[in-house]
Order: structure tokens, then C-alpha cells, then sequence
């Protein structure tokens, strides 16, 4: 899963990091549910007001341009749009792309379009403009081309097996060969929806580098950010300690791994249950839900039935079921131990009113002892036990001397 750097880029002419004050962002809308927006608006670190209103040091002010959230409509919103194709914007720019992009050569052969923004006279009467045609316009020019979301990184459910639409990423569209006006091929921040986090957290790493206030974030080889997405969600889980003990839920809504009932976590590159979905609260498994591979470029099509076990837990969870049983036993013992004071142990009684404490019985006691030699092998038991720690003027509490004469703790 190790990720590899990204090639080294070089900024082309016409940017000059560290001049902006400002910088546009266009978002357009292709195949999508509107699910990445709404992810994005519930971000909280850094916010999306954080970032439009400049209040981190040294980051540009945003200027947002999106469908469903700008306060200019019709041909006021989509005027910014034509500056920027044209090149008379006059200030840097990012290309933020929501759903998957359809072909619409498919959909022009019956005079139709799948998905489109603003409109434009074609034979005397106005017609939609494809948002994949103004993806074509705009990518060559912006700073960054930012794929949100599993539908415009990888093509997503709309891409799924059956789809009539030809849909594709965006990553699909441009081609291997595209890079961005400084130098960027497609940055891809997948999820079903994205955590907004993730997208945001990016977008700044991103403004620090075009301020030349920051290094390139490091990228994956797909161009995913390689910090939040180098490791599997499996390794993150708050799961993860029943996977390892080998104890598995057999239905919903039980706090045990959820790996025999459709779990994909052990091999999807996901970091939703470490950030939360919102506010570092929820995420799938966190809430009790299987994950079903959706950051994934192999999302939907390879992970689907969903309703199945994957075929690899059968091996694996049978493996960890049997050493896991082991290790859970053992842990038991020592983790009985761990919840006595040692007076306890001393009394022969846990003085709780909460309710009874049964004393270990002897063969824990017994394997207890084994594990407290092994841990203080090689080590100086706590307390004052050399004589050079004692007090000159034998400072020691009578007790402590006494009970180590006696050979115990
Ligand atoms: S619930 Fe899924 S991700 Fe979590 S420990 Fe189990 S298999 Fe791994
Ligand atoms: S845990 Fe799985 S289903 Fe949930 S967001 Fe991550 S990849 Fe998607």
C-alpha cells in the first residue's frame, strides 16, 4: 500500500506563488447525487468558511462558483465561468469536479445531453452546455483539477457494470498526459460521500503550495493524498481489537468485527473511522455499518454483492479465530490482575460496594506469576528497593520493609 511520490512538477509560467490574495473555484456538477457538496459543507477542519473567507494565514480567499450554493444565477453565474475558459479571469483558478463525467457523444446521438450547465444558441434556440465540455475548457488553464468524490475519481455508480451513459472519471477523461497550469495531473479525493475533511485539508495543502508557503502534498500514484489514504480502514477500526481476538458479529448491530458479514476493511484504503464522517463523529463501522469499498477505484462493480462476506475473510477470520482464542484467554487473565490494586491481592479481597469481586483462582494466579516474572526480567522492581535509593537516615515505611522480607509485593 506504500505510496509513491508524485514526479517531480514544475510550475509553468503565469503563477507566481505567494501573490494571491484570491483564487476562483469552479465546481461542476457531472453524473452526481449532490452527496460530495453536502460532505463538503459539513467539513469542519478546516471549514469551508474558513476557506472562503481567507481566515487561515497565509491561504488566498476562496471564491466559490458552484451550482447549488452561489447567490448569482443564470447567466450572471455562468458568466465567471466563460472569464475563466476565455483566460480573462485575471487571477488564478482550481476546477473542483462532482459525479462522474458522461459521454455525451452517446447522448448527442438522439440530440440529447446527460448532464449540462448554463445554455448556448445552437440553431436559434438555446441548448444545454455539457459540463464535460466545460471541464475540456477549463481544465488546461486552472491551477489544480480537484476530483471529488468516488464518482468523478474512479466513475463510480454511474460508471457501474450496465450503465448506458459511457460514464468515466475525470482522471478517465483528461487522459495520463494532462497536467494542470502548474504542473498537477488530477488530484483525486475519492469517497461515497467524501469525508469533507479530506477534501478541504487538501484544497489548503494545496493553496499553501501555490502561495509557496508549503511543499507539493505528497500524492499516491492514482493521486490520492497520500497521508490520508496510505493505509486501509481495517488498520484504523475501532474494530480492529475483536478482528484480532477473532470474535465476529453474525447480524447487525452487535460491536464485534462486522468482517463476516460484508465487511471490505482489511483491504480498503479508507481513513473515515480515524477522521469521522463530520466533526471526527461517525463513520461506518464506528456506527455499526460494513464497508463496502467505496473510496475504491474498484467501487462498485468488484466489491458488489454487498450483502456477501468477501470470499478472503473466510481464511483469514478462520486464522485469527484460532490463535485469537488463545491470545483472548490469556489477555483475560492478565487483564484481571491489571483492575486489583496490590493490596488487594494482599487482603484477599476487592473492598467494592459496587458489587463481588471473586478472587482469581489459583492456576491464574499461577500464570499471573509467570507473566510478573517475565515482565520484571532484566528490570528493577518499583519501589526502593537498592539499597543506595533508600534514605541515609533509613527513611522506608516499616510495612514495605517487612513485606519484602516476607518475599512479597
Ligand atoms: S469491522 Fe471491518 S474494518 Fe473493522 S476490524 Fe472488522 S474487518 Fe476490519
Ligand atoms: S469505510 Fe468503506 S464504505 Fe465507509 S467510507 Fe470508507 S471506503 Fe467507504
Amino acid at each position: 500500500m506504500a505510496a509513491e511520490p508524485a514526479a517531480a512538477v514544475i510550475p509553468e509560467a503565469g503563477f507566481f506563488p505567494g501573490l494571491y490574495t484570491a483564487v476562483h473555484a469552479f465546481w461542476l456538477a457531472g453524473m452526481s447525487c449532490d452527496g460530495c457538496s453536502i460532505a463538503v459543507t459539513g467539513a469542519t477542519n478546516p471549514s469551508v468558511e474558513d476557506l472562503l473567507t481567507g481566515r487561515l494565514p497565509g491561504l488566498p480567499r476562496i471564491i466559490l462558483h458552484h451550482p447549488v450554493l452561489d447567490v448569482e444565477a443564470g447567466e450572471r453565474f455562468v458568466h465567471w465561468y466563460e472569464l475563466a475558459a476565455l483566460g480573462e479571469l485575471g487571477a488564478p483558478y482550481v476546477v473542483i469536479y462532482e459525479g462522474s463525467v458522461p459521454d455525451e457523444t452517446v447522448a448527442a446521438e438522439t440530440g440529447g445531453y446527460w448532464s449540462g450547465m448554463g445554455v448556448r444558441e445552437v440553431d436559434g434556440s438555446p441548448q444545454p452546455i455539457p459540463t464535460a465540455e466545460w471541464l475540456r475548457r477549463l481544465a488546461p488553464g486552472a491551477a489544480a483539477v480537484i476530483a471529488i468524490g468516488t464518482c468523478a475519481t474512479w466513475g463510480g455508480i454511474p460508471a457501474a457494470a450496465g450503465n448506458p451513459t459511457g460514464a468515466m472519471s475525470v482522471m478517465d477523461f483528461l487522459g495520463p498526459d494532462y497536467r494542470s497550469a502548474l504542473g498537477l495531473p488530477v488530484v483525486n479525493i475519492p469517497g461515497c460521500s467524501p469525508v469533507g475533511d479530506n477534501f478541504t485539508e487538501t484544497v489548503a495543502a494545496i493553496l499553501l503550495f501555490l502561495q509557496g508557503l508549503g511543499p507539493l502534498p505528497e500524492f499516491d500514484e492514482l493521486g490520492r493524498p497520500a497521508w490520508l489514504f496510505r493505509e486501509t480502514v481495517h488498520r484504523q477500526c475501532t474494530r480492529g481489537g475483536y478482528y484480532e481476538e477473532g470474535v465476529f458479529a453474525d447480524e447487525y448491530g452487535r460491536r464485534e468485527c462486522l468482517v463476516k458479514i460484508g465487511c471490505w476493511g482489511p483491504v480498503v484504503q479508507c481513513n473515515i473511522t480515524s477522521r469521522g464522517a463530520i466533526n471526527h463523529l461517525g463513520g461506518c463501522m464506528n456506527v455499526g455499518g460494513v464497508c463496502i469499498g467505496c473510496t475504491m477505484p474498484g467501487f462498485p462493480d468488484r466489491f458488489s454483492p454487498f450483502y456477501k462476506a468477501p470470499p478472503g475473510s473466510a481464511v483469514s477470520s478462520t486464522q485469527v479465530r484460532f490463535y485469537g482464542a488463545v491470545t483472548r484467554r490469556l489477555r483475560r487473565i492478565t487483564n484481571q490482575f491489571m483492575n486489583r490494586e496490590t493490596r488487594w491481592d494482599e487482603a484477599g479481597r476487592v473492598p467494592s460496594g459496587w458489587g463481588r469481586v471473586d478472587e482469581p483462582p489459583a492456576v491464574y494466579k499461577l500464570v499471573h506469576a509467570v507473566y510478573d516474572a517475565l515482565r520484571l526480567r532484566g528490570a528493577d522492581e518499583p519501589g526502593r528497593t537498592r539499597p543506595e535509593e533508600q534514605y541515609a537516615g533509613g527513611y522506608e515505611v516499616p510495612a514495605v520493609v517487612a513485606r519484602r522480607r516476607r518475599g512479597r509485593r
